[in-house]
């Protein structure tokens, strides 16, 4: 016979902590408290099979539950020596929901089931305290008719109000006994008024009734919403826990409460929480009445802290792991009524981690998976000062971490401008493009007043680790008037701004931040993944400052330079442009040339920064249009400069027009018809690197071709690159150590792999584009439907950010292997936003990638997530076993 129901208690435990997912996180825990010999009162779970019976079969439990139900009542009835239903020494149960995660938003629980106009005698007697037992029976009346009857709860709230009103009570314990009896009985009446039906008497009745209100509840909309927002599947189901009633409310030697086995916020191994006398634990929850410390029970409750503590370490010893628990003192006895693992900040989670392993309690291993890797992005920004004092200005969606005071500014060029002469800076845009780049990187913070959580500005700023606030629609700003006006303020160029990217708030002039602290706890963590994990974390930048970031985070090497960001710079883009408008060769030359030793001082920097370590620096890939000037006064403008008649400018443009740009004119195709753009490029590289290594520096640049789908393509190409590296090589005398290999983000490339791998010494899967052109979504278009997606269920998560397995990931795993057929030890790495997605590298962990690439905010994440991931897949070294030697 299945087995339907699961006891809990001194007399017999039939589950334990493993079996969450049948008994619901709670269940499973009050079981495994129990097994263990803590004071847990008796109960029983039904599991979380039931509740996907019930959905399964028209709303109809199995057959035996009812008999497994009973059995189980009478064993809590025998070792509370109480009986449910009885007048004299009724026992009395709470009804709790429990799924396998925690889930806020299914039912709330029902407290002193069981009592009746019956029992409600006995409660009286064995108390002996009858302003108890009424107000008892009132709180269940109250919790029962909402929560199972659907009696809206002001009903009841109502009549407390107008009773306390009317004899000029403050507080609800000023009410007497026969006066709760009164508001009983009103209560009872409104239950028939609002459901027809008397209240019901019949304790089986109330019990069933409750079972199912928890069952009905895993589908009312916020818990199915919750469900959505946090991907837990709706085929879990939830089970239903029932309790015995221990009272903390029963006098001065009772008391509820709830504590942290370490402090949560600080990770400090010191007993944390609070307590409140006489009060049942919807109190505490309530804030009716402010709880004490939870030390303070060493005067007031000595020999229960006491037994209290040393449930504390039982429980830490036996979880290995900080708790969240809640217990109820009745008449001096503690009873434990919930423990699990305790949500902590992230610089909470590296302190428990590393004295975790100090005490013994925990590996390495361990203490590395313990720490959500997205979690760190809070340590890595300036945070605002906790103590400050703040004018809140509006807000606008936390679209970037971190926080930042500065200056307004409209325009791109006036942050940069701002940010030359030394200034902090807030670039203020209604919504940002690709060409204010170069104001975006200068500013502190970013402030937008449309676009989403994937707009330009805050896909850009995580990139870039600038703080951002994005979409903050109560913001008006007029760049032809240079105004801010939120809330009847207006703020012009300089004035002061605040913004914080992790909350979304913007505030009024300076408010302090405190910097990320990044050695302690934090490093060991880090070093710890280091030794474990088996790829190699590089990063994606193009600056010497992001390069300098990245390799602060522990970068080991760039995995993607993106050239073309190199150009957007004011004095570069009208260059680029000059040459794009060319219509002979000479024209361009003329153009590259005068970009050349900017290029060449750029890469010989960031090859500085990157002294050792591999730098992966991509020839320009991106479609033409982007460079090109787009409104009037930028098109004048750009005429002037160039000396080339307004009329030529707007035909070019026309000519220059691509219907799908993203698919067009861009990657490796540039360089096959523009062959003087790779040439210059890598003529560009090849010096710097030459260069660099003259002043005593190693420099190992691997040059990569974007967008190639056939090997001609990539063949092509290369023919150029190496002509450059022999020709700089003669020339400097020095010998370089280079590579040149190709991005693979075409689905054909993927297919092509052995083919491509003939020219390719290394592979750096560009999984933005390979999304893109395997699910035929485009990125910049995605954002209109994507979403609903996602909502629907369609997609699991959004493709773009954590990587779609089952396409594109096969892809890359055809590629891998392909590739590798043809050169065994061909390098291969990642370098789509992916890579800084931890899912997503725990699929390049089982492809078998030699490296990821991430921006450079995302490293720390991507050295954590990458053991995180050799561990799982047992790839990961072993650094405990290296302990131990
Ligand atoms: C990619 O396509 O994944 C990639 C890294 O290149 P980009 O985003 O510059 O197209
Ligand atoms: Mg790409």
């Amino acid at each position: 016979m299945a087995q339907w129901v699961y006891a809990f208690g001194s007399k017999q435990t039939d589950g334990n902590a493993s079996l969450r997912n049948l008994l619901g996180g709670k269940g499973a825990n009050l079981a495994e408290m129990a097994s263990i010999g803590l004071p847990v009162p008796p109960g029983l779970t039904i599991t979380t099979e039931v509740c996907t019976h019930y959905y399964d079969n028209d709303h109809a439990f199995p057959p035996e539950l009812k008999g497994q139900v009973e059995a189980a009542l009478h064993q809590v009835e025998e070792q509370i020596g109480a009986v449910f239903g009885d007048s004299d020494n009724p026992l009395l149960v709470s009804v709790r929901s429990g799924a396998r995660v925690s889930m806020p938003g299914m039912m709330d629980t029902v407290l002193n089931l069981g009592l009746n106009d019956e029992t409600i005698k006995g409660l009286e007697y064995r108390s002996c305290d009858p302003r108890f037992a009424w107000d008892s029976y009132r709180r269940f009346i109250q919790m029962y008719g909402d929560v199972v009857l659907g009696v809206d709860h002001h009903n009841f709230e109502d009549v407390l109000d107008t009773h306390k009103r009317r004899n000029g009570y403050a507080q609800d314990t000023e009410i007497s006994a026969t006066e709760w009896q009164e508001i009983v009985t009103e209560y009872k009446q409104i239950v028939k008024d609002e459901t027809g039906r008397a209240f019901p008497q019949d304790p089986h009745e109330q019990l069933w009734g409750a079972i199912e209100a928890v069952f009905k509840s895993w589908q009312i909309p916020r818990a199915v919403t919750y469900r959505k927002l946090n991907d837990i599947p709706h085929d879990w189901g939830t089970a239903v826990n029932v309790q015995a009633m221990v009272f903390g409310n029963m006098g001065e030697d009772c008391a509820t409460g709830v504590a942290f086995t370490r402090d949560p916020s600080t990770g400090k191994n010191i007993f944390y929480g609070e307590y409140l006398i006489n009060a049942q634990g919807e109190d505490v929850v309530a804030g009716i009445r402010t709880p004490n410390p939870i030390e303070d029970m060493k005067q007031t409750m000595p020999e229960v802290y006491e037994q209290l503590n040393t449930v504390r370490h039982t429980l830490e010893g036996h979880y290995r792991d900080m708790q969240d628990i809640e217990f109820t003192v009745q008449q001096g006895t503690l009873y434990m009524l919930q423990t699990r693992s305790g949500k902590r900040t992230a610089a909470a989670a590296l302190k428990i981690a590393v004295d975790m392993v100090s005490e013994g309690m925990i590996t390495r291993q361990e203490a590395v998976m313990r720490v959500d890797p997205a979690s760190l992005d809070q340590l890595l920004h300036p945070t605002l000062d906790p103590k400050a004092q703040k004018l809140i200005l509006t807000r606008g969606l936390p679209a970037s971490p971190g926080a930042a005071t500065g200056a307004i500014a409209f325009t791109a060029d006036d942050a940069e401008n701002r940010a030359n002469a030394g200034e902090s800076v807030i670039l203020c845009r209604t919504e940002t493009s690709p060409e204010d780049i170069h104001g975006m990187h200068a500013a502190a913070g970013i402030l937008t007043s449309r676009g989403g959580m994937t707009s330009h500005a805050a896909v850009v700023a995580r990139g870039m680790g600038r703080a951002c606030v994005a979409g903050a629609g109560e913001i008006v700003i007029d760049s032809a008037t240079q105004q801010l006006s939120v809330n009847g303020k207006t703020h012009g160029p300089g004035d002061t701004l605040t913004i914080d990217g992790g909350t979304g708030e913007v505030m009024e002039g300076a408010v302090p931040t405190i910097k990320p602290q990044l050695s302690g706890d934090f490093a060991t963590v880090m070093d710890w993944a280091d030794g474990l994990r088996r790829m190699r974390v590089r990063t994606n930048a193009e600056t010497p400052q992001d390069t300098k970031t990245a390799r602060d985070f522990g970068a080991q090497g760039i995995g993607l330079c993106r050239t073309e960001h190199m150009f957007f710079e004011a004095d570069r883009i009208q260059k680029v442009r000059e040459m794009i408008f060319a219509t002979t060769e000479t024209g361009r030359r003329e153009a590259l040339s005068a970009i050349e030793p900017m290029q060449r001082g750029d890469f010989e920097e960031i090859f500085e920064v990157m002294d050792g370590l591999p730098v992966t620096i991509r020839l320009l890939d991106p479609p033409l249009h982007e460079f090109l000037p787009h409104d009037e006064a930028d098109i004048v403008d750009f005429a002037r400069v160039a000396g080339i008649e307004e009329k030529q400018v707007r035909l070019r443009l026309a000519q220059l027009h691509e219907s799908n740009p993203m698919l067009g004119h861009r990657g490796c195709r540039l360089g096959i018809a523009y062959p003087e753009i790779p040439e210059m490029q890598a003529r560009a590289i090849f010096e710097a690197a030459a260069n660099a290594q003259k002043r005593g520096l190693t420099v190992l640049p691997e040059v990569m071709v974007p967008l190639v789908s056939t090997r001609q393509e990539l063949e092509n190409t290369k023919a150029i690159i190496e002509d450059q590296a022999r020709d700089v090589q003669e020339r400097t005398g020095e010998t370089l150590t280079y590579m040149i290999g190709t991005m693979i983000e075409l689905p054909r490339a993927a297919l092509r792999a052995d083919e491509i791998a003939k020219a390719a010494e290394f592979f750096s899967f560009g999984t933005n584009d390979l999304t893109q052109t395997a699910l035929g979504i485009s990125r910049d278009d995605a954002g209109m439907f994507l979403p609903d997606y996602v909502d629907q269920g369609i997609f699991e998560k959004d493709p773009f950010v954590s990587i779609d397995e089952a396409g594109v990931g096969e892809l890359v795993k055809i590629a891998v292997q392909r590739g590798r057929e043809t050169r065994a030890d061909i390098k291969l790495g990642i370098c789509g936003e992916h890579g800084g997605d931890p899912a997503s590298i725990a699929f390049c962990e089982k492809a078998g990638l030699d490296y990821i690439s991430c921006s450079p905010y995302r490293v720390p994440i991507a050295r954590l997530a990458a053991a995180q991931a050799a561990i799982q897949a047992g790839t990961a070294n072993n650094l405990d076993l290296e302990e131990a030697a």
